[in-house]
């Protein structure tokens, strides 16, 4: 049975204007004293508009208790239809992990939001359209995702990072993951899953012109975002162009030689 990946929106219980910034026992954000200054992105439709306090204030936290040992992450990244939803709720049953799905978390707050909110409207309109939402939403997404289960032996996280300044940013706020797969696919194989799921499933975004923009940016960003984490060890690349059980046969070694060297298979 595959986990369900739940990545239901609630509300991050740090207010704009309520919180107590003093650092504490207790679960929750942590005070960071060593951040760098966060890179900016260059596009936000949030920047002038209903930025909301409670989201800048999130960035001067730690997400994770720097007390404790940090829970695990391992970034799932492909292009669109190479498997990635598939395998990461495959690991996350198997090493009893929590699933974050960026796209599916996304597709949630639109489902919530869109038709009353014009941030969420645009972005709609941008997903739909095949492009990737603006960054400083989807860091927060997923650091409200990482606040709400804090106690969670570990995250692994599907089609994050999209680009490489994504890839920047969450190293500065959140750390560096312990291991990325890349789930390797020829085009053809993509578009062809691609199309099948867009007759079973009906996602507004697997229409002929978005698919193919998401194709293309998948294309042009994967290469600095595979160097940048080969540069660091971290990246493993496996074929996914074979069955499924095959694919996560082989994930399976990978992350138990990455992450539990010592310990038996679950
Ligand atoms: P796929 O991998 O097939 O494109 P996903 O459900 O993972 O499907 O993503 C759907 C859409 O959600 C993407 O095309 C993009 O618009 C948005 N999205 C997902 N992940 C990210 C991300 N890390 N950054 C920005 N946008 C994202």
């Amino acid at each position: 049975m595959h986990q369900h990946c739940s990545s239901n929106h609630q509300q991050c219980f740090i207010s704009s204007t309520t919180q107590d910034s003093t650092p504490g026992p207790g679960p929750g954000p942590y005070r960071r004293y060593d951040r760098l200054p966060p890179i900016q992105a260059q596009f936000s439709i949030e920047s002038d508009s209903d930025m909301t306090e409670s989201s800048g204030l999130i960035q001067e936290y730690d997400v994770f208790d720097p007390s404790k040992p940090r829970p695990h992450i391992i970034f799932i990244i492909g292009g669109p239809g190479s498997g990635k939803g598939t395998q990461t709720s495959k690991i996350a049953a198997h090493y009893d992990f929590e699933c974050v799905s960026v796209g599916e978390i996304l597709r949630n707050q639109l489902l919530q939001h869109a038709p009353s909110d014009r941030k969420w409207e645009l972005i709609a309109q941008i997903i739909a359209n095949g492009e990737l939402a603006p960054q400083e939403t989807t860091i927060e997404e997923l650091k409200h995702q990482f606040i709400k289960k804090q106690d969670a032996k570990g995250f692994i996280v599907d089609g994050f990072p999209r680009e490489i300044s994504q890839t920047f940013t969450f190293e500065e706020q959140i750390g560096s993951p312990d291991l990325v797969i890349l789930l390797a696919c020829s085009n053809q194989q993509l578009r062809q899953r691609l199309e099948k799921r867009a007759l079973q499933q009906g996602r507004p975004d697997d229409n002929t012109h978005a698919i193919e923009k998401r194709l293309d940016t998948f294309k042009q960003n994967i290469t600095l975002i595979a160097k940048y984490y080969q540069e660091r060890g971290l990246i493993t690349r496996v074929d996914a162009d074979r069955e499924e059980d095959d694919i996560f046969t082989d994930i399976k070694t990978i992350v138990q030689e990455r992450l539990f060297p010592k310990e038996e298979e679950p």
